[in-house]
């Protein structure tokens, strides 16, 4: 097999430079275990951020995948296919919508989500033509495409991709009396918001931010997209982030007094346990409907693979529990990486929910603290990275036992204390 050092010096050679990767080499996994090709063992506290929630190759996942792969794979949706409905089916039933749009990755299920709010705004809202607004948030992540990064706070993600599409209005995440003053322009179709913030580096918004959200969107009559790519499919301890304290795996009645109901919710990532790219854009008929033949689609969307593999992925959320275990977990770990916080000076500040958390170091963004703890806990059998330069971000696959927890609970206790001393 190819050695790290080989497979690195390809990369280097040969890839575009666009990512930045901690120096390892990954060649298998399983559950929540990555090796190298030295044979290595590492947990895996990335998780793809938050794609591989069901664990690396998932048996019941990639069962599907393999049946599904020798009997039909792609017929574009000039026909239809006998997998896509069923998908569809199950897909709006576990999130509580009446319609569905797949797509493959998480920029083009924002894309459509985008698409389909404007539509909306020119044709039910009556806003005149190419007026529409779209308001979002300070320090937003929601993918890499020109429309996208033209609202991004991140110099890096935008700069020299200009010009930039118009039509989007930004006011400070978990600042609701921003958000009501925009939301008076009637030339507003839709909020675009991420439950939480978890690129920025797991920012948790206030409890009530959503809720007083959907008020303020359903009094102006402007639409609510959460974008729950990466904070969706159990995730943050509740199928979806905006399910907030239900604890049901997807067969609630949606009464609970925390949930909030985006008029169009956009999935990815986990949506296929991190086998193949499945997205998805969900909405009620009021909202879908204005989408008809020939305006929107994708070659591979809806594909009978793709919709196996999100099957059997959300399957194993709801067979497996795995919100309930993300809750009860992540409880656990922010309670001892508080204590860990008053035995070492490296920790500033914990914030989380569920298995999505993140540890902000004592120390200045342009520091390499943080890059240099990561390279620690490498060393020490546990593979996280660092965002936005002292952030580091903990979010395992969550079917993860509480043993196995515990045990890296103590690497990542041992690191920050030996760090600590020098
Ligand atoms: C990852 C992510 C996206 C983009 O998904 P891709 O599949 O990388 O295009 C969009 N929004 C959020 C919140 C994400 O975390």
């Amino acid at each position: 097999m190819i050695s790290t050092k080989d497979a690195i010096d390809l990369e280097e050679k040969y890839g575009a430079h666009n990512y930045h990767p901690l120096p390892v080499v990954l060649a298998r996994g399983e559950g929540v275990y990555v090796w190298d090709p030295e044979g290595n063992r590492y947990f895996d506290f990335l998780s793809a951020y938050s794609a591989v929630n069901q664990g690396h190759c998932h048996p019941h996942i990639i069962g599907a995948l393999k049946s599904q792969a020798e009997t039909l794979t792609l017929t574009s949706r000039a026909f239809y296919n006998n997998v896509l409905g069923e998908f569809e089916e199950f897909a709006c039933r576990t999130f509580g919508f009446d319609k569905v749009l797949p797509m493959n990755t998480g920029a083009e299920g924002v894309e459509t989500a985008i698409k389909i709010c404007r539509k909306w705004g020119y044709e039910k809202k009556v806003i005149a033509e190419n007026e529409a607004k779209i308001v979002v948030c300070s320090s937003n992540f929601h993918g890499r495409t020109v429309t996208i990064i033209s609202f991004s706070d991140d110099e890096g993600a935008s700069k020299n991709f200009g010009p930039y599409t118009p039509g989007f209005i930004k006011v400070e995440y978990n600042n609701t009396e921003q958000l009501e003053a925009v939301l008076r322009d009637e030339n507003v179709a839709g909020f675009l918001v991420e439950p939480i913030q978890g690129e920025a580096g797991v920012k948790v918004p206030d409890e009530d931010f959503l809720r007083k959200a959907r008020k303020l969107c359903s009094e102006q009559n402007v639409l609510l997209i959460a974008d729950e790519i990466q904070t969706g499919i159990a995730r943050t301890g509740s199928l979806l982030a905006v399910c907030g304290n239900c604890t049901c795996e997807g067969d609630c009645e949606r009464q609970s007094e925390t949930y909030v109901k985006p008029d169009i919710l956009i999935l990815g990532k986990a949506l296929s346990g991190g086998v193949y790219p499945v997205s998805a854009v969900l909405a009620d008929k009021d909202v879908m409907d204005v989408i008809k033949p020939g305006q929107h689609g994708s070659t591979y969307g809806g594909n009978p693979l793709g919709t196996k593999v999100a099957i059997a992925a959300m399957e194993v959320v709801r067979d497996e529990k795995l919100a309930q275990n993300a809750r009860r977990l992540g409880n656990i770990f922010r309670g001892e990486m508080e204590k860990l916080q008053d035995e070492c000076e490296l920790i500033t500040v914990i914030r989380g929910k569920g298995l999505l958390n993140a540890v902000e170091i004592n120390d200045s963004p342009g520091s390499t603290t943080a890059w240099d703890l990561c390279m620690k806990l490498k060393e020490n059998g546990l593979l996280a990275k660092p965002t936005h330069g002292n952030i580091i971000r903990f979010a395992p696959p969550l079917v993860m036992t509480e043993d196995q927890l515990m045990e890296c609970i103590g690497i990542i206790r041992k690191t920050f204390l030996e760090f600590g001393q020098g």
